[in-house]
């Protein structure tokens, strides 16, 4: 009788150690399961690569592209014969934000690809589908781009290679987003091999994210702050006659305006090279080259957005004196993407808190019911509140008392920096720049511009910066 208790008890054991053994099997196998759905069939499906991804095309009609007012920006449209051909209504306009979708893929047409192939339409059409073998409609990805700004931004922009983005400072929502040289996104497979074969203006490089320039006198917002915080002053002076000689280099200001007698504000208003290469001098070169990391040169930028470059500042003690003046006033070594500055000045505007900047909105089904909402994602502060306190008192008098003056609105208070960057040593060769944001009852917007080989920030990005305020405001 004890025996066979002992046996049982054994035998009990056994089969609680297999059933518990199955159990555990099983929900490893759900949690993977599950682990799968979420996260790893978006990058199994996102790859170009993936063969499956056909299989999907199969039985889903690609989803829309849409703008968050509802404007649609790429659709498949389907013939009688059953061919798909995808089409975009706002072509050139949105080429590079939307991307495209044959001989691989970029823009939300790349980050939107899994949720475009999946369909949650009403389940009882999906059924009747089924049956009668045909395709469900797949899901719609709305962005975060404001149709009619973007449209106002290339309108303004003319005939010049560059970029414009527009970032909402408090979510990170990327408003605007527009690259020069454009293509067409529905005829890019018959004009691959021109586009490609087309190295000079390379069209199908995203200027405004993997776009690398010299930030010229824009990067003075990153001077000027460090020059503040090692306790110097906004009402020190400086005296200009339109040049300066140090080391055997000579420092011009734009057009050689003499700039006379002012204070740090008077000379960042009016984009004093003069002032700045001599405020570079005084600075002690680690913690410039610190302030410079901690606005994320030389970092990845933090984004949901695929492909971006690093911005790069290699300034350090013991650097020559003339680089420390060429670099003080945006010249020199340091490159900045266009996307990189739009964040700095949304972090200005939002009290130093960088928002990581994105581009799909949410997911939702042919019905317009939501699949699925994404949200901005906090990255942290880049310069303390006081910094971008100091930092809007400087940027509001280059709009109230220097070279953004075409800035003055009733309509909202704007803020920024301009800046005309050499890119070769033609003085008279400089890209056109504006860095800065506009705002009006709790409506804010950031904004970088730059137009290769333009002339002055004030002559030519500050008016497209000028058509994207009034058209953000007018709605
Ligand atoms: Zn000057």
């Amino acid at each position: 009788m004890k025996k066979t208790r002992t046996t049982n008890k054994s035998n009990n054991k056994e089969f609680a150690v297999i059933t518990y053994g199955f159990l555990g099997l099983f929900i490893a196998m759900c949690v993977y399961f599950a682990y799968f759905l979420t996260f790893g069939a978006e990058d199994f499906i996102n790859n170009p690569y993936n063969a499956r991804v056909s299989k999907f095309s199969e039985d889903v009609i690609r989803g829309d592209v849409l703008s968050s007012d509802g404007q649609v920006l790429a659709t498949t449209q389907v013939a009688a014969d059953g061919t798909e051909v995808r089409s975009y209504p706002y072509g050139r306009v949105v080429a590079h934000a939307v991307g495209y979708n044959s001989n691989g893929k970029a823009g939300v047409e790349l980050d939107g690809n899994f949720n475009m192939l999946r369909s949650h339409s009403f389940a009882l059409t999906r059924l009747v589908n089924d049956f009668t073998g045909a395709k469900d409609q797949g899901d719609s990805v709305v962005t975060t781009l404001d149709a009619g700004m973007q449209q106002a931004a290339y309108n303004a922009f003319g005939n010049y290679r560059g970029a414009v983005v527009a970032i909402e400072p408090s979510t990170g929502k990327i408003l605007t987003l527009m690259s020069k040289p454009d293509f067409d996104p529905g005829s890019i497979s018959a004009n691959w091999e021109a586009l490609n074969s087309d190295s000079d203006s390379s069209v199908l490089l995203n200027r405004a994210t993997q776009g690398l320039y010299p930030p010229g006198s824009t990067f003075k917002i990153l001077t000027a702050l460090e020059y503040l915080n090692e306790g110097k002053k906004t009402s020190d002076s400086f005296d200009c006659n339109g040049t300066y000689t140090e080391n055997g280099y000579t420092i011009h200001c734009y057009g050689n305006t003499a700039h006379g007698h002012e204070d740090l504000t008077q000379a960042f208003s009016k984009s004093c090279n003069v002032a700045f290469s001599q405020a570079g001098l005084a600075l002690d070169l680690n913690k410039y080259h610190n302030l410079a990391e901690n606005m994320l040169f030389n970092k990845e930028l933090p984004t949901k957005l695929s492909n971006v470059k690093k911005s790069s500042f290699d300034l350090k003690k013991g650097a020559d004196p003339v680089l420390v003046m060429q670099t003080a006033i945006g010249q020199g070594d340091t490159l900045v993407t266009p996307l990189h500055m739009a964040m700095i000045a949304a972090a200005i505007d939002n009290d130093g808190i960088v928002m990581e900047p994105y581009m799909i909105d949410k997911v939702v089904n042919d019905n317009g019911d939501l699949v699925r909402p994404f949200f901005g994602d906090t990255y942290g502060a880049i310069i303390s509140s006081d910094d971008a306190k100091k930092l809007r008192k400087l940027m509001r008098a280059v709009v109230t008392d220097g070279t953004a003056s075409a800035l003055l609105s009733d309509d909202y208070k704007a803020y920024g920096k301009t800046g005309s960057a050499e890119y070769t040593s033609d003085k008279n060769a400089t890209h056109s720049w504006f860095v800065g944001f506009a705002k009006k009852d709790g409506k804010e917007v950031a904004v970088a511009v730059i137009l290769e080989g333009a002339g002055s920030g004030s002559s030519h990005a500050v008016p497209v910066a000028r058509s994207m305020f009034d058209a953000y405001f007018s709605h």
